[in-house]
């Protein structure tokens, strides 16, 4: 059985701080990362508000942390946890592959894209509905596309999408953004972008490809058709940690509840997207990484 001081789940910016904060604190440390290092930072175009960085691609921005991490001699195991149980006082991790045994864990499994939530949408991703402008922008060169959204998310993509298709439309259910005003006002000022506001995505059109949407007013409850080549789906995200159901207290959106000091349980750590807290920044997941790791590694030195 493999043993270690501290099982890292997730290798976002939360998690790669951990193990690199746990590591300088002399622990050993495994973390697991389902898909590829980085989580959903890789795939922004640019980190522009990161303290002391400038301008950085999100792919350098996590390749950074990756290599910090790994040079400071964290394992890494690129498979999915599936369960973790508590045994002998620490934890028992089964993943899709084997098992480890932690003193103590630090779950930092971030979120994942939250859907539309209407027919065909399944049927249709990869065929006109996206999720990652940045992934599959290129894609859609020349073309009329549609921004579903109103977040940071949503004005990144329209920016993104704005530089290689035709038309964008932006579509938000309201009036107001949660996006920063300085993204907005970019947005609004670039010429082929067109704001649809007060609408909802209430059906998706095409059979094997995505033709169009139909809008309805959240107002008026009006509805009209909109012909588009493809819709970016950028609505926030929902936390990914069900498979934790039993072992912390979940909200009811389904974060990992914990206050600052990231203490879930005893000897359960979170950090990141993951956790109930109101600000989810890059450099929030990096403070949450730190404040866990510090916290885990004081709890794997108790006797
Ligand atoms: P978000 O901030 O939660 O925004 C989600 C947007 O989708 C909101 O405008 C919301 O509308 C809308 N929405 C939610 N459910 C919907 C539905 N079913 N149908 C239609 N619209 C729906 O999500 P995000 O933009 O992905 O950002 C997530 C977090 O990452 C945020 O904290 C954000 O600041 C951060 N982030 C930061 C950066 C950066 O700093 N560079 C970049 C990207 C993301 P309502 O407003 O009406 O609820």
């Amino acid at each position: 059985m493999v043993k270690t001081d501290i099982a890292i789940i997730g290798a976002g910016t939360a998690g790669m701080s951990a193990a690199i904060y746990a590591k300088r604190a002399g622990k050993d440390v495994i973390m697991f990362e389902g898909y590829m290092p980085g989580g959903q930072i890789v795939v922004t175009p640019e980190v522009d508000n990161y303290p002391a960085l400038g301008k950085v691609s999100g792919y350098d921005f996590a390749m950074g942390l990756y290599n910090q991490a790994t040079e400071l001699g964290t394992e890494m195991i690129s498979a999915n946890v599936e369960k973790v149980t508590r045994k002998d006082g620490g934890f028992l991790i089964e993943y899709d592959g084997g098992e480890v045994e932690a003193k103590a864990v630090i779950i930092a499994t971030g979120a994942k894209n939250r859907k539309l939530d209407v027919d065909g949408e399944e049927k249709l991703t990869g065929f006109g509905i996206s999720y990652c402008a940045t992934c599959d922008g290129a894609f859609f060169k020349g073309r009329t596309v549609a921004v579903v959204g109103g977040g940071n998310t949503a004005f990144e993509d329209a920016e993104v999408l704005a530089s290689l298709c035709s038309k964008v439309y932006l579509v938000h259910r309201r009036e107001g953004f949660r996006a920063e005003p300085e993204k907005v006002a970019k947005v609004r000022g670039m010429k082929n972008v067109e704001f649809i506001l007060n609408a909802k995505v209430v059906a998706l059109k095409g059979d094997g490809k995505l033709e169009g949407v139909i809008l309805e007013d959240t107002k008026t409850g009006e509805r009209k058709e909109l012909a588009l080549d493809g819709v970016f789906v950028a609505v926030g995200q929902t936390p990914s940690t069900d498979a934790f159901a039993g072992l912390v207290e979940r909200d009811k959106a389904g974060y990992i509840v914990a206050g600052e000091d990231c203490i879930a349980a005893n000897g359960i750590f979170v950090a990141g997207d993951c956790r109930t807290k109101k600000v989810r920044q890059l450099v929030t997941a990096a403070a949450d990484g730190s404040v866990a790791a510090l916290a885990a590694s004081e709890y794997c030195s108790r006797d």
